[in-house]
């Protein structure tokens, strides 16, 4: 491969020897003009992993509550029960059942996150309902909360993080979502989410459910006030991570959206700067298998381009539900929900194979349909 920037050179020779990139590497790929080059080498470390598959999921995607006091200063989605009541909304667990199935059984995943609400946020409540989803979906897997509701349990029922991370596996927890790494950097964490899950507690929660057998994501929340060093340091982050406690699938790039938030200020990602992230991600995190292109938080056009810049998973339908209010809370424009057949023509058209999963990547022929139900599953 021939660079504008030679520098690239020596990166490029030890992505051929696999040998693990630097922070400074990391710099020099977030600040050199040879994106070309970049995404080069990011779609050729992708076709190594994954070759020309592209994975999507049926899936259900559902907020369960809004109502959350950590006061995350990125975040649009949160109410304030007593200050916005308004703005309000929490589901009973008979309503999450309902609205997960709706629309049908046919998906893979059921994918659930919520704030940190006092009147929600406890085993009482999580625990029948996943064994309900286990009992009448054995199908579908289980990717429900991200680490800092598991911390948030954890406090409330006075449990170890083994002890939490034992009970949710028990009652068939399969995967938890990537959610909460925001910027793992404390000083940047501080000013961001200094009322939630920190750092340390973050990696041990995601350690621990690997050594337990549970799957996990990770995201990273970029764009906003975090410099390029803590990007870099994020990513290392959890390549350590994922050495010590194997077990993340796929790394998810957030990118930061500002309407109605404290940080509107800091204004839109360029698709140039997310699809860098996107390559820059895949070439630094060498044992994560997966990069995911999230089109609900970059837009569909600019996920089908960052298939070539390392990224082999554009993430799930969202069923037909209209329940993903975290992006569209802070100004995304991407719909509700992206039909199964429009992921199978962008990914074919990019030149890359479609490839159905679920949430820990076992595969399923694009027309695999589950067992019809032997009852209603919900009364009328
Ligand atoms: S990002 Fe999550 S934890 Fe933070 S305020 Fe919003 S809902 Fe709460």
């Amino acid at each position: 491969m021939t660079y504008a920037d030679p520098a690239l050179a020596d990166i490029e020779r030890k992505l051929e020897s696999n040998v693990p990139l630097s922070f400074e590497d990391g710099l020099l790929l977030y600040r050199t003009r040879d994106i070309h080059a970049v995404g080069r080498m990011a779609k050729r470390a992708k076709e190594r992993k994954s070759g020309k598959n592209v994975y999507y999921v049926l899936n259900r995607y559902i907020n369960s509550t809004n109502v959350c006091f950590a006061g995350c200063t990125f975040c649009s989605f949160a109410a304030d029960e007593f200050k916005e009541p308004q703005r309000v909304f929490r589901m009973t667990a008979d309503r999450v059942f309902a609205k997960a199935v709706e629309t049908g059984t046919n998906f893979n995943q059921i994918h659930i996150v919520g704030g940190h609400d006092p009147r929600q946020l406890s085993l009482d409540y999580w625990l029948p309902l996943m064994r309900r989803f286990k009992e009448a979906l054995p199908h579908a897997q289980l990717s429900l909360f991200t680490a800092a509701e598991i911390e948030y349990m954890a406090k409330r029922h006075r449990m170890s993080f083994p002890d939490i991370v034992r009970t949710l596996k028990e009652a068939g927890l399969d995967n938890v979502n990537g959610g909460a790494a925001e910027i793992l950097g404390e000083e940047t964490r501080a000013k961001i989410c200094p009322n939630k899950v920190n750092s340390a507690n973050w990696l041990a929660i995601h350690e621990e459910l690997h050594r337990q057998g549970v799957a996990s994501n990770a995201t990273m929340l970029y764009g906003h006030i975090e410099t390029l060093e803590d990007r870099v340091d994020h990513l290392i982050r959890l390549r350590e991570s994922q050495d010590r406690s194997p077990g993340f699938n796929a790394f998810i790039p957030l990118a930061f959206h500002p309407d109605g938030n404290e940080l509107s200020y800091c204004g839109w990602t360029t698709g140039l700067d997310d699809l860098r992230t996107f390559a820059v991600a895949r070439l630094m995190l060498h044992n994560f298998d997966h990069i995911k292109a999230y089109w609900m938080i970059q837009g569909l056009k600019v996920c089908q381009v960052a298939l070539h810049f390392g990224a082999d998973d554009m993430d799930g339908t969202h069923g037909s539900t209209d329940q993903e209010m975290i992006y569209h809370s802070a100004g995304t424009r991407s719909g509700q929900y992206v039909d199964d057949r429009e992921f199978r023509r962008l990914i074919t058209e990019a030149g890359y194979v479609p490839v159905r999963r679920n949430s820990t990547y076992e595969t399923f022929a694009w027309d695999w349909t589950p067992p019809q139900p032997e009852r209603e599953l919900v009364q009328a």
